[in-house]
């Protein structure tokens, strides 16, 4: 019986634990990723070169990617509506994404 609430004890007191460090550690993603990502054709076919729209969208937003043409199933119509969106929502300096179609 003791064994049972020793380790009900510590299962609690590890779960709060874990939950603490959760907030504490928690890292904000920036919104701006998944908008991008929404824009994206989303075949998540990795022609881009990236794992998939995700990466691909968090390469831009990183200023890894030169060119949305990267996205090869992409069109003039995602390009436009990623560089309309990026121009719209600047980085925090107010320095824009200097990406190319
Ligand atoms: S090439 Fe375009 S559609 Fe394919 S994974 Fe990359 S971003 Fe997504």
């Amino acid at each position: 019986m003791s064994a049972i609430i020793t380790l009900g004890v510590m299962g609690a007191v590890l779960g709060f634990g874990l939950a603490y460090a959760a907030q504490i550690l928690k890292v904000e993603a920036d919104p701006r990723i998944a908008a991008v990502k929404d824009l994206l054709p989303g075949y998540e076919c990795g022609a881009c070169g990236f794992p998939g729209c995700l990466a691909f969208a968090e390469g831009i937003i990183e200023n890894e990617v030169e060119r949305l043409s990267d996205c090869k199933p992409g069109k003039d119509q995602h390009y436009n509506a990623i560089l309309a969106y990026l121009k719209d929502h600047p980085n925090k300096d107010g320095s824009h994404i200097n990406v190319k179609k």
